[in-house]
């Protein structure tokens, strides 16, 4: 099972923002921003590649509901999925990252 089925089953603990049934958002154990949360589907889809585009619909709302929760919507955030090698991505469950509560840069590229 992968790290983050883990957390969903509660095997491995987290700091969550918030849940429903279908999506889980807690912190990252490694923040790159002055808040740094994750969001992933509670069911495992290995990337933002295999899913049927109907998840991002609810996504998108629950999405909208943490930012509220977090109190961003107005200062701003910053949301970003990693997909393959190429991509960056270490956890090869779902997730979006989102980034706040300071400037977190115009771009995100390639770091060499
Ligand atoms: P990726 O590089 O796959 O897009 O991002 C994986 C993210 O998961 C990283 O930002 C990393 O800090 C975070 N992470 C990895 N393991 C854990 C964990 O056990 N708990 C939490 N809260 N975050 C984790
Ligand atoms: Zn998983």
């Amino acid at each position: 099972m992968c790290i983050f089925c883990k957390i969903v089953n509660n095997e491995i603990p987290n700091n969550t923002v918030l849940e429903n049934d279908e999506f889980l958002c807690f912190h990252d154990i490694n923040p790159a921003a002055k808040i740094h949360v994750l969001i992933i589907p509670k069911k495992h889809y290995d990337s933002f590649d295999v899913i049927e585009p109907e998840l991002m619909s609810n996504m998108t709302k629950f999405i909208h509901e943490v930012a509220s929760k977090l109190g961003v919507r107005e200062s701003g955030y910053r949301i970003i999925t990693n997909i393959g090698d190429h991509g960056g991505q270490e956890v090869h469950h779902l997730h979006i990252h989102l980034l706040a509560g300071e400037y977190v840069g115009r771009l995100v590229g390639a770091k060499k």
